[in-house]
């Protein structure tokens, strides 16, 4: 009988987005393999171009890596970290300790499917192979299409589409070993990566609202499916309200797999689990829109929408970023951004529709500030988020629905107690001025401290006037569209 084929030397794992140990696909066959494994995650200021990670993200994956270099040594296993092009960096390692295979997690944004294409052709002309993992969605993007084959540009036919086939399937278990090689090549150290805020030293909000890891992950999952989901269903619009599961952050790093929360939501019962998968699915949605329109970070989906007629005001953009806008829901927003890295869903939807519809401001200069401030920030659900809003994208909210911020506001944090807490300064108004302080009588501001112009600025748009604008400049958009011959 022919002798089995000895164990491979060194197979190594390539982390970008799946700092994990449960449910980790290249990990795990990686380990399968037999001999040793070795982690690697490689800084990348190159490929990613104007996507380049922002500052709160950095922060997050400082802190990320930390955190999964413990538990993977407490399973015998060893992190090395570089800096540069992965496209030179991986290969060069791979020749460096002899592994003849790479394992990685595959993902959607554009730079990484171009460099897993340049490294699979590099290591197949060495003789090795970069071997790719689904991980980062529950289904596999090209096998969810229409009945005719092609791509689906709405939301619920495409979430029907996938509760129509098998159900994901059910969370790999951590490995019980992972043996790290017995000489480990160099490395460059965490804190030479230098992904933190130097002076000023802006990340203290952060550092209070958040900590980054699994276990913390798990957590999470573990709270909000005993406590949360029960009354998710209504729970989740209020901001002032724990009321969601602020996983955004660890399922955009990966150190919880959607597969994970799927199967943890999907055994709960009623109506509050039922609304939460299809968030997750909203989240397959903008993934599986990214894959299959790379150009959707930077151009509108619907191309009649590449001629708005934007504003450039820099002063105004500057306002909103800074939460100085005047309109208390927004600045809240802008603030709890700023402050934690993190806002809450139905106010990213009121600021973003403040910013492109109300103030005429490019939707791509909000997501870049969303991108360079939020700890989940991701490529796929930043960018149709932001289309959805502008009503740019395939499947966009209509050109002719305007949030108004302040009846978002009035519904939504009927006590104003969100506001409060990030625009202190309004926290001594009547609870009936607190969504538009501009209409409290002169007399009343005084003696509440909260004269407009003196404490909190006045409203830098009339927002009656700033929806009517947008409204004719969006509609005629669409009829110079229907006029003009295909
Ligand atoms: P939960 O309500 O607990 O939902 C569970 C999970 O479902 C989330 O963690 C998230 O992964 C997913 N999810 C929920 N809503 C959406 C959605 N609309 N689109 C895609 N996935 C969703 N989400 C990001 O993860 N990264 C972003 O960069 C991002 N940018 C956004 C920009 C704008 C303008 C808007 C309107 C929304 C954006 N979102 C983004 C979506 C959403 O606001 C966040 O996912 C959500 O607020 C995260 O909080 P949570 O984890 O408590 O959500």
């Amino acid at each position: 009988m022919a002798k089995p084929p000895p164990p491979p030397t060194t197979t190594l794992v390539w982390l970008r987005q799946d700092f994990r140990l449960a449910d980790n696909p290249a990990l795990t066959a990686a380990v399968a393999r037999g001999g040793a494994v070795l982690a690697v995650y490689v800084v990348d200021d190159v490929t990613p171009g104007a996507f380049a990670m922002g500052g709160a993200s950095r922060w997050w994956l400082h802190h990320t890596l930390a955190a999964f270099a413990a538990s993977l040594a407490k399973l015998g296993g060893a992190l090395i970290l570089r800096r540069g092009n992965p496209c030179d960096i991986i290969p060069a390692l791979a020749a460096e300790t002899g592994a003849d295979q790479v394992h990685a997690n595959a993902l959607h944004e554009p730079w990484f499917r171009a460099n897993d294409r340049a490294i699979a052709s590099t290591l197949q002309n060495a003789g090795r192979r970069l071997v790719r993992h689904r991980a980062a969605t529950l289904f596999d993007p090209e096998a969810i299409r229409t009945k005719t084959g092609t791509v689906y540009g709405i939301y619920t036919p495409f979430a029907r589409a996938c509760l129509a086939g098998p159900a994901p399937r059910p969370p790999l278990p951590v490995p019980a070993r992972v043996p790290a090689p017995a000489a480990l090549p160099p490395s460059v150290a965490l804190a030479d990566l230098a992904l933190l805020p130097k002076t000023p030293d802006w990340a203290g909000g952060l550092r209070d609202a958040w900590a980054p890891g699994e276990a913390t992950a798990h957590a999470l999952l573990r709270h909000f499916v005993q406590t949360a989901i029960t009354g998710y269903e209504t729970q989740r619009n209020l901001p002032a309200q724990p009321g969601t599961s602020r996983l955004s952050p660890h399922l955009h790093w990966g150190e919880i797999s959607p597969h994970s929360v799927w199967h943890a939501a999907a055994s709960i019962p009623g109506e509050g689990a039922r609304v939460y998968r299809s968030e997750i699915l909203w989240r397959e949605f903008a993934q599986y829109l990214l894959w299959h329109h790379p150009h959707m970070p930077t151009a509108p989906l619907r191309a009649e929408f590449e001629n708005l007629p934007w504003r450039h005001d820099d002063a105004g953009l500057r306002a909103w970023q800074r939460g100085q806008t005047g309109i208390p829901i927004v600045d809240a927003g802008m603030r709890e951004l700023w402050q934690t890295g993190w806002m809450h869903n139905r106010v990213r939807m009121i600021v973003a529709s403040f910013l492109v519809k109300h103030l005429l401001i490019d939707w791509r200069a909000g997501a870049a500030w969303f991108w360079d401030t939020l700890v989940d920030a991701d490529l796929g659900a930043n960018s149709a988020s932001w289309q959805w809003v502008a009503g740019t994208g395939i499947d966009a909210q209509p050109f002719f629905r305007v949030f108004n911020p302040v009846s978002q506001s009035a519904k939504f944090d009927p006590t104003g107690e969100y506001i409060e807490t990030y625009v202190p300064e309004l926290a001594a108004l009547p609870e009936k001025y607190i969504h538009a302080p501009w209409e409290n009588p002169p007399m009343l501001q005084a003696q509440t401290g909260t004269a407009i112009g003196m404490i909190y600025p006045p409203p830098m748009i009339n927002l009656a006037d700033g929806r009517t604008r947008a409204l004719d400049i969006w509609r005629a958009t669409v009829k110079t569209r229907a006029a003009t011959p295909p």
